[in-house]
């Protein structure tokens, strides 16, 4: 307020100087009119000299303007012109404050990025650099400053990346061993801003890729050694078993158990074994086109069997024109898996739908049952390894709480992902979908 109030003050004093010091002119004109008797000429001779005051005051405006230093004043003025030379002045001071501080903002912030251990990367709209950290040179290679305006695809060649830039999905990272050594193994993280632009991070995750792999050779091989005496003492209960009149009737029954316990056991390493051999790639090696409907079918009657007396009614409808690449043997697994689950957990004589079709989003397994159904906060956790939705039910039916799982990894190695539509009481729906990208039509 009090400033607006001083402004005020100043500019009314120099109007009022300005006015008085044009009346002045205006006087001594008249007064050298009255002397020479010529009022014209004399009013012109003083407006031609005000002219000519004013046109050098603006030269040397404009000359300052042009060869000043940053903190040269501007020139002494008079009036009006003093107060234009003072006004442009402090607009430019004020003007080269404000630039220091954004000028120490960004300089922080550049010191603070360069400062990370992870790479931070900006790229343009069409995937070009455009600035970078310290952090990026030594994790990825970048060079100073031969690579600005490069695209990031020529740089970073592997094609699962471009792959996954191309893609534009970054709800999940991408890991890939670094470009400059295969022992490093780096996670990229991208996120969009502003105008389609890509902010890129880059972690070294060496440390955790490598107890993580310490994790899985560890399950690897305590299941690979515990398979061979496993197989031996289970031979011997066999051996005991098929000679039951040489044994004590009162062993019998806990000889049958043991055996019972012993296939368990023997199934839990032969689906441990099957998820660490899944981990340990990232695709299939085999990618032939794989019959789903012929592959459903014996399923199906594998299925039948396994219900036996249970009588479930287990109806298929497969498109036999459509096939998905892959692994037979991995695709068998998961969907036996899936069938075999929707026989374990729906009552005698229930209904089981096996449907297998396409359509423009690609290819479709579904497997619905008309079971107890799965509590839908259960849902998001059903894929991990031995969870279990009621843990009596499970035991009863034999299973070893690793179905799901490697369902779930079956199908990220078929860039397909699982469906899983549940409420208690009306029976569950798992649902596989495959893209397009994996699937072989015949027409015909
Ligand atoms: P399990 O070997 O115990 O069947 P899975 O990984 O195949 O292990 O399944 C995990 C859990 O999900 C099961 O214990 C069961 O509680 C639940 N589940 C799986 N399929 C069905 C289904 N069709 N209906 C009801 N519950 C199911």
């Amino acid at each position: 307020m009090d400033r607006l109030a001083d402004d005020s003050q100043v500019k009314q004093n120099w109007r009022g100087a300005m006015v008085r010091r044009l009346l002045l002119l205006i006087g001594a004109c008249l007064l050298l009119g009255l002397l020479s008797g010529e009022y014209a000429w004399a009013l012109a001779a003083g407006l031609a000299a005000y002219l000519g005051w004013t046109l050098s005051q603006l030269l040397r405006l404009h000359k300052w303007l042009q060869e000043h230093q940053p903190d040269e004043p501007p020139p002494d003025g008079y009036g009006l012109w003093g107060e234009v030379f003072d006004s442009i002045y402090h607009l430019q001071r004020r003007n080269e404050k404000a630039r220091g501080r954004l000028q120490a903002v960004i300089d922080r912030v550049q010191e603070s990025t360069a400062a990370l251990k992870d790479a931070v990367i900006m790229l343009d709209s069409h995937g070009n650099l455009e600035w970078w950290n310290r952090a990026a040179e030594t994790l990825i290679g970048l060079k100073t400053p031969q690579d600005s305006g490069q695209s990031i695809t020529n740089l970073l060649r592997d094609p699962r990346f471009i792959d996954y830039f191309e893609r534009g999905n970054y709800l999940e990272p991408l890991e890939l061993p670094s470009p400059l050594s295969d022992r490093r193994r780096l996670q990229f993280h991208i996120t969009r801003y502003g105008n389609r632009e890509h902010l890129m991070l880059v972690r070294d995750v060496t440390r955790l890729y490598q107890l993580e792999q310490m994790r899985k050779d560890f399950v690897a091989n305590v299941s690979h050694e515990l398979r061979t005496p496993l197989t031996v003492i289970a031979g011997y209960l066999e051996t005991l078993l098929d000679n039951v009149e040489g044994v004590n009737p009162r062993w019998l029954r806990a000889l049958q158990q043991m055996q019972q316990q012993g296939a368990r056991m023997q199934n839990l390493l032969n689906d441990l074994l099957l998820l660490a051999k899944l981990e340990a790639t990232d695709y299939p090696s085999d990618n032939q086109p794989v019959a789903v409907d012929l592959l459903l079918l014996s399923i199906q009657s594998d299925a039948q069997a396994l219900s036996g007396e249970r009588g479930h009614r287990i109806s298929l409808e497969a498109d036999p024109h459509l096939k998905l690449k892959g692994s037979e043997a991995e695709l068998r697994s998961a969907f036996s898996n899936l069938v075999f689950n929707a026989v374990k957990y729906s009552p005698n004589e229930g209904a089981i739908r096996i449907r297998w079709w396409g359509d423009e989003q690609g290819a479709h397994l579904a497997v619905q049952d008309s079971g107890p159904g799965i509590e839908a906060r259960h849902l998001p956790r059903l894929t991990e390894r031995f969870y279990r939705v009621d843990s009596s039910r499970a035991s009863n039916t034999g299973g070893t709480g690793l179905g799901l799982a490697i369902v779930k990894h079956v199908l990220l190695r078929h860039r397909a992902r699982l469906d899983i539509a549940s409420s208690l009481g009306k029976g569950s729906s798992f649902t596989c979908h495959f893209p397009n990208s994996q699937t072989v039509r015949r027409v015909g």
